[in-house]
């Protein structure tokens, strides 16, 4: 199996390549040439097996260029104890057709974790496996959850450096706290003024500066990315669509091979896509349900088949999903057109220069077999909380709220009673001041003090990591402006 970009199928790369390299010289995104197919009898092979065996093999169906065993190695590695449920993703039930795919229970408290226990094992393999001598300087922005869970997965990984910028007023308190304490001797850590958005914008200018790249190659540094572009975090969060279906199914949910609906809170589309993957793989998946926040431009994108995002920007109780730019959308405009790398770049051109494109209508009609969507305002998110907290008592976070709201409306507005699972995507301690408005409690005061009231209010266990973070002291205080982000690399470099 070969990995293209998005933009220019003629480059063609290895699965080891195309990890190593993270995105395309041409701005392009790597995806595979075909997608592999689940035998005959594979699925229920799979349910008899643990986490991570269902990773190594569903993952091994993408690298070929690794060995089984040592897929196996790393996935025992990247899903072991750190995870504090021996399912590492389990699928707990809430209602007869209704389940919560939680994927929170990693080092973060944040689905992130899936991918970012993983990406370190695969990064460092591949370096070996393409003969690159320099070290890697991962740089990531963050809407929150990437940046801590980045960090987690590269402290102290040989051969590696790795910088997270922040956007200063766009991230909880708890997930601050989690990335300023962050611990390890090679990590870097920096708010930068402005949203998401900017701080994404900034990495990326730094990445496309022909010039810093060499100054780095000169001192044996190359840049890579831990952002959800890279084929390292995609391929891991396919499995778990595979593992929950198995789950389902196990639990008498859904008769193995009937199918299933996945409602995804979505901000850079890359969480979906990964169910769009697992789909292609034969999965038997029905809908993909596409959840956004009051950031809509998804909503509207499937919606009208124009994606614009020249629209006020909404910081929300959501914030790992306020998002303008989904940048994992350009993989799926080129599978929806047979891989049209043309078509892929004029869209990209249009989206740089006038911040917005329109997809044909047949394209569309294509795109809507697959994916519904829908999106929830901040009151709904509150009353979605309240709500599944009183019927079920089960306290669900911010994001995973607008994807269940929004599984709700679509199911009254379609009719569709697929048996649905709604991703759940972080623990609802990670945004303990609106979960606590939410279910009634008063809400002053800093997150991190917030933890224990939510506790006492709800009952609910807090997760571990989060609870070590009382009384953590930030070792990082640093705030850049965008202009200002490629000299903090640098020194960060030194
Ligand atoms: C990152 C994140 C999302 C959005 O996932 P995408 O892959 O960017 O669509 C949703 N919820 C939480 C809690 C996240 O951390």
């Amino acid at each position: 199996m070969r990995f293209h970009s998005t933009r220019d199928v003629k480059l063609a790369y290895t699965s080891a390549q195309a990890i190593t390299q993270g995105l395309s010289k041409d701005g392009g995104l790597f995806v595979p040439d075909a997608f592999p197919k689940l035998a005959a009898g594979q699925l229920e092979e799979l349910s008899s097996m643990d986490y991570p065996h269902r990773a190594a093999a569903v993952m091994g169906m993408f690298l070929e260029d690794f060995s089984a065993g040592e897929l196996a190695a790393f996935t025992e590695k990247a899903y072991g104890s750190q995870f504090d449920d021996p399912s590492i993703a389990p699928v707990r039930r809430i209602d007869e057709n209704t389940a919560a795919l939680e994927l929170w229970h990693g080092p973060t408290c944040a689905f992130k974790d899936m991918a970012l226990q993983m990406l370190p094992l695969l990064l460092t393999a591949s370096m070996k496996k393409t003969g690159e001598t320099r070290r890697a300087c991962i740089l990531t922005a963050t809407s929150g959850d990437t940046g801590k869970a980045a960090l987690e997965g590269f402290r102290d990984v040989p051969g590696t450096k790795i910088m997270v910028f922040y956007p200063k007023d766009g991230v909880s308190d708890v997930q601050a706290l989690q990335m300023t304490s962050q611990e390890g001797a090679n990590v870097g850590v920096s708010a930068v003024y402005g949203n998401f958005d900017d701080a994404q914008a900034g990495v990326k200018k730094i990445f496309s500066d022909e010039a810093f790249r060499e100054e780095l190659d000169g001192k044996g540094w190359f840049l890579s990315s831990a952002n959800s572009i890279n084929l390292g975090r995609l391929l891991p969060q396919v499995v778990y669509y595979v593992s929950a279906y198995c789950d389902m199914a196990a639990a008498g949910m859904v008769r193995m091979g009937e199918p299933v609906n996945f409602c995804v809170p979505t901000g850079n589309f890359g969480n979906i896509l990964a169910g769009f993957y697992a789909r292609q793989m034969g999965l038997p998946v029905k809908k993909l349900i596409c959840a956004s926040n009051a950031n809509d431009v998804l909503t509207d994108f499937i919606s009208t088949g124009t994606y614009d995002r020249n629209r006020p920007f909404f910081t929300t109780i959501s914030p790992s999903m306020d998002i303008l730019v989904s940048s994992n959308l350009e993989r799926m405009l080129f599978h929806l057109s047979g891989g049209d790398d043309g078509f892929v770049r004029k869209c990209m051109e249009g989206l740089a220069s006038e911040g917005k494109y329109t997809v044909p209508e047949d394209l569309m009609a294509a795109l809507r077999e697959i994916f519904a969507c829908g999106c929830c305002g901040e009151e709904g998110t509150r009353e979605q909380i309240s709500r599944i907290f009183t019927a079920h008592g089960y306290l669900i976070d911010t994001h995973t709220a607008v994807a269940y709201r929004v599984l709700e409306d679509y199911r009254a507005s379609t009719g569709d009673m697929t048996p649905a699972a709604v991703v759940s995507t972080a623990s609802p301690y990670k945004f303990c001041g609106a979960v606590l408005e939410a279910i009634g409690g008063a809400a002053e005061g800093s997150g991190v003090e917030l933890i224990d009231r939510l506790s006492e209010k709800s009952g609910v266990r807090i997760p571990e990591p989060l609870a070590a973070l009382k009384g953590k002291q930030p070792r990082f205080t640093q705030c850049v402006s965008k202009q200002e982000m490629q000299e903090a690399v640098r020194s960060f470099i030194g």
